[in-house]
């Protein structure tokens, strides 16, 4: 490595290369990425998530609201959907139940997030049909924990 750049090479325009002997990073594992359906009405949160599941080796597609998740897991097919439970248009249980009478999203894990977390809450989460409900603040172990758990996938990017 005693060289930075190589003046034989075409420094200009995208058609500049590194040839490279190493093999490509990607792995059999990256290579067939789990893909996740994040529905959140929170711009912010939802970049903050799909940050996290990126890292840890997961394909992220976002939708903000109830129609958009019902559309996107219709069109997509996630391996798994987050739902928010609170979204502007309409509630992400809602969502739920109009996902879950599409018999091909019948079994497709969805886990609902949620900032309240009373037992009444709880029990009108897994009635609509969620597979779990993980409580904003989240720990980042638990929900990595349970969405691996959810797709059959264990965790990347851990040490
Ligand atoms: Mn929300």
């Amino acid at each position: 490595m005693g060289t930075l750049t190589d003046p034989r090479e075409p420094l200009a325009g995208s058609s500049y290369s590194t040839p490279s002997t190493a093999p490509p990073k990607e792995n059999s594992v990256t290579a067939e990425r789990k893909r996740i359906l994040v529905v959140e009405d929170d711009d912010f949160t939802s970049l903050l998530i799909q940050e996290l599941l990126d890292f840890h080796g997961y394909s992220v597609l976002r939708a903000a609201d109830a129609v958009d998740a019902y559309r996107l897991a219709n069109e997509l097919r996630p391996d798994l959907i987050l739902m928010d439970i609170q979204l502007s248009d309409s509630s992400g249980l809602e969502a739920t139940k109009w996902i879950r009478e599409v018999d091909a999203l019948r079994d497709t894990p969805i886990v609902a997030v949620t900032a309240f977390a009373m037992r009444e809450d709880q029990r009108r989460i897994m009635e609509s049909g969620c597979d779990a409900y993980i409580a904003k603040p989240f720990h980042t172990d638990y929900f990595l924990e349970t969405i691996s758990q959810l797709v059959g996938a264990e965790p990347q990017g851990e040490a």
